[in-house]
């Protein structure tokens, strides 16, 4: 323990070599009391100089616990305790003894406090109000500081010890005190920790410092134990130490960090020189996110930062590292929190330097995130008023005196962006002289009539005159209140300028859309969410009555004929479904005319969001008319086409009979077997062209009835294989060559549900045209593959002259033939009967064909059940 001892009579001041260590003071000095005063805090001087000077004159009046700052070895001001005690030595007169304690944790924070207080004294921030420590506290702290001592000689087994240090302990008086007894009321995590630590002490860490929680007398103190050991030859010879209670400092200290938890306030100091000697208090930790016990590292604290602040502080450290500047003062830095969040924090600190050398840095933060928030809200708030206010072009005025020669007696500044005048020029001046003589009539008039009593209030559009002459339309909204019991006037003035101008432009638009309607002859209702009559544009000569008598009837009310009802429920309708919907009718027109007029419905959304129906109604009898003639042709074409079937159909039944007349009589001349050779070649001649004939007559006879819906068809069940092998019978006698038709089956077969002779005579016609396009070729082939799913497909191909691709849909079409049937006999009827046939049957045709290569037709016949046959 550092002490020093002093010697009034000859002036002596002599000191330990622990002082000297305590006050960073080089051992050589020779120690003296002007040394030490020195030393001391130039605001606790004189106090100590009287202490010394008053001891020499009162002995007995002894100074106990004085509290003063010396300076420190690291640079800054430290809290001492010092005691001062007489000694009376063997010779000689009394000595006094002061000695000094380097006072605990708390007092240490105390004392670093107090400094940064004073660093930062002088400015009134808030920060440093709350450092400005009540002397009080301090003292008290102090008086209550109890501390025992005891000095334990291992080599002689021998204890020497202060009065109080059982006390203090908690052991009773009777019992003589041992080492363990230090601890042995210690609860027991602290008494382990104690245990733990005495066993680790070394030449190299001879001290052991321990907070303690004991039990003393059925009460829970908080103890404060510092033990240094002395070693020799690597053995501990003795120990020394002072015990102390702390459990009112304890308390102090935890209300010291309540306090500064709730004021958002920390304290840090961190040491450049060792790291690992930093300090910081609990809340600092806390508002720094980091886990209450461990001082972080300079490096951890910049990743703390948010990455443009750790540039700043950066920047910082890097000033006064070069001597630039040794303080900041509220600069804030932004933290990154864990969990992302963005914490401000103001920071004031102080560098101590040693000589260049920066030693230290310490100083005091305060959160201050809240306050940043309400700020930027506040900003955010004050922004929009501004915005408001700037944007609000409301002139406000208020008006006294009678209302007649009412004056201005208050106006906002925006008078002057509308009107050009300023204030002043407006102040006090009669109201009316603002406001265009076309208007002034109503305006006195109104005024007169709604604002003579209190509380009355009116609205009225009227123009201004601007300083420059021109005028401006404007809302006045007006209210009378009594002031002092004088009517005053408050006016507020809004520039409806832009809002008549549209005004007129709709105006505009809506006459020009009139004319438009008009023009084009036609009429539409607007008809609103009521079903009434909203508006009527265009040609009045259509109705009966006029058409304002129209507007706010209801439709029903005003058009109450068939076509009335009718259109009253279309609207119903397209307000319901938003739907349009349009409708004819005959309408007699109020000159007696009548007209076919065309009705459309279509429901709209207006400009103030309700839901309007539009009629249109357009005069469409000339159409009308067209569209009847159209159909009258159209019916008549229809007839004629009819007729024209039915003569052919009656005409070639007509030809048949004589045919067939001419064809008997030929075979019976060949019957009575005349020979001559010119009869021989006319007889074969003419039964060629009469069979020709016959055939084309019969051909006509059957297209004829198939295109006049006069075929019957008679379904049955029956098996394609069946039909093939009746057809291959009649094929041998048409074609005439002694080729065969090659027929393969695939599949597994199914019957067919059709009319059996129509069938027969389509395929029966491909197949010969088959043969009969294809002379000297190889053989055609039929297939019938029942493999598809749901029909059974029949293909038939040859091998002959093909069809041009230009021909390929024509050869369908009544008599027309392909361009390269040359010699080939044919009527150009088959391929027309054989597709009427076949439609007839639900069967499709397709053709594939190349010229020169020959020709595939396939037939796609429905495996259905459409007819069920019983
Ligand atoms: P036609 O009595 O002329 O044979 P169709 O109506 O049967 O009349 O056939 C119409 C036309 O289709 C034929 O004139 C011919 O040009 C063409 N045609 C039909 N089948 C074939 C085929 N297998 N090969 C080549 N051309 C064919």
């Amino acid at each position: 323990m550092p002490y020093a001892i002093f010697n009034p009579e000859k002036s002596e001041y002599i000191w330990s070599n622990g002082l000297s260590k305590f006050l960073g003071i080089d051992q050589s000095v020779t120690p003296g009391l002007d040394t030490f005063l020195d030393y001391v805090h130039p605001q606790d001087l004189p106090m100590i100089r009287n202490l010394y000077l008053a001891n020499q004159h009162s002995y007995s009046d002894l100074q106990k616990n004085i509290k003063y700052r010396v300076k420190r070895s690291g640079g800054g001001y430290k809290w001492v305790v010092s005691t001062v005690s007489v000694i009376h030595p063997d010779k000689g007169s009394p000595c006094y003894m002061t000695r000094f304690y380097d006072q605990n944790i708390l007092n240490d924070h105390i004392a670093e406090l107090q400094n940064m207080s004073l660093e930062l004294g002088g400015e009134s921030t808030e920060q440093t109000a709350n450092f400005t420590f009540d002397e009080g506290v301090i003292s008290k702290v102090v008086e209550l500081t109890h501390i025992g001592w005891y000095e334990h000689f291992m080599d002689e087994n021998r204890i020497v010890h202060s009065q109080n240090l059982k006390e203090i302990l908690g052991l009773s008086s009777k019992k003589s005190f041992e080492f363990k007894h230090l601890y042995s009321k210690a609860l027991d995590e602290y008494s382990k920790k104690a245990k733990r630590l005495f066993s680790k002490v070394s030449p190299t860490k001879p001290k052991v410092n321990l907070d303690m929680r004991t039990k003393v007398d059925n009460r829970i103190k908080w103890l404060n134990l510092q033990v240094e050991f002395t070693f020799h030859d690597g053995l501990p010879i003795k120990s020394f130490g002072v015990v102390q209670d702390v459990t009112e400092l304890k308390d102090t200290q935890d209300k010291l960090e309540r306090a500064q938890t709730i004021s958002n306030i920390g304290w840090y100091e961190y040491d450049l020189v060792n790291p690992e000697n930093s300090k910081c208090s609990s809340e600092w930790l806390r508002m720094h996110d980091f886990d209450d016990g461990k001082v972080p590292q300079l490096g951890e604290y910049m990743a703390r930062l948010h990455p443009y602040d750790q540039k700043k502080l950066g920047d910082d450290l890097a000033c006064f590292l070069q001597r630039m500047g040794s303080r900041w003062d509220k600069k804030e830095f932004r933290l990154l929190t864990k969990n992302d969040q963005v914490k401000y924090i103001s920071n004031s600190s102080r560098v101590l330097f040693e000589g260049e050398k920066p030693v230290k840095v310490f100083g005091v933060t305060r959160d201050i995130t809240q306050g940043k928030l309400a700020q930027k809200a506040l900003c955010e708030s004050e922004r929009l008023h501004r915005l408001l206010s700037e944007t609000s072009r409301d002139v406000i005025m208020l008006l006294s005196g009678e209302i007649w020669n009412a004056r201005v007696a208050y106006v906002s500044d925006s008078v002057s962006s509308l009107l050009g005048y300023q204030k002043a020029q407006v102040l006090d001046h009669k109201a009316s002289s603002f406001i265009h003589p076309d208007d002034l009539n109503i305006y006195l008039k109104t005024f007169a009539m709604s604002l003579s009593v209190n509380g009355a209030n009116t609205k009225l559009h009227l123009r201004l005159v601007r300083k420059n002459g021109t005028s401006v339309w404007v809302e006045v909204i007006a209210n009378s209140f009594s002031l002092k019991g004088e009517l005053m006037i408050r006016l507020s003035i809004r520039d409806i300028s832009e809002w008549r101008d549209f005004e007129e432009q709709l105006i505009h638009t809506n006459n020009d859309l009139d004319a438009l309607i008009r023009a084009t002859d036609n009429l539409i209702f607007v008809i609103d969410s009521d079903g009434r009559f909203e508006r009527v544009i265009g040609n009045e000569d259509r109705f009966h009555i006029p058409p304002d008598e129209f507007v706010g009837q209801k439709v029903e009310d005003v058009w109450n004929d068939p076509n009335g009802i009718e259109m009253t429920s279309m609207v119903n309708r397209s307000f319901a479904e938003t739907s349009s919907e349009s409708f004819n009718c005959l309408h007699v027109n109020r000159h007696g005319g009548v007209e076919w007029l065309l009705v459309t419905t279509y429901p709209y959304m207006g400009y103030d969001q309700k839901a309007r129906v539009s009629v249109v109604v357009e005069e469409i009898t000339r159409q009308k008319q067209y569209e009847q003639e159209l159909e009258k042709t159209l019916e008549m074409e229809r007839e004629l086409s009819k007729m024209r079937a039915n003569f052919v159909a009656m005409a070639s039944h007509q030809f048949r009979t004589p045919l067939t007349v001419i064809k008997s009589n030929m075979q019976l001349l060949k019957a009575v077997d005349l020979y001559h050779p010119v009869l021989d070649r006319v007889e074969s001649r003419l039964t060629r062209e009469v069979d020709r004939l016959v055939n084309l007559m019969e051909d006509i006879l059957l297209i004829g009835k198939s295109q006049t819906n006069n075929m019957r068809v008679e379904r049955k069940a029956f098996c394609l294989r069946d039909l093939v092998s009746d057809l291959i019978s009649d094929i041998d006698q048409i074609t005439g060559d002694d080729r065969l038709l090659k027929v393969t089956v695939l599949g597994r077969p199914v019957e067919f549900i059709g009319d059996y002779d129509l069938l027969r005579h389509a395929l029966l016609n491909i197949i010969t045209n088959a043969f009969k396009y294809s002379p000297e070729k190889p053989n055609p082939e039929l297939k019938i593959d029942y493999n598809p799913q749901n029909h059974i497909q029949l293909t038939v191909r040859d091998y002959g002259i093909g069809i041009p691709s230009q021909d390929h849909s024509r050869i369908f079409n009544d008599f027309y033939r392909g361009n390269n049937v040359g010699e080939i006999p044919g009527t150009g009827l088959g391929m027309s009967i054989t597709r009427e046939f076949l439609k007839l049957n639900d069967c499709s045709i397709q053709l594939e064909s190349e010229l020169g290569l020959g020709s595939v037709f396939t037939v796609q016949l429905p495996k259905n059940t459409k007819y069920h046959l019983n």
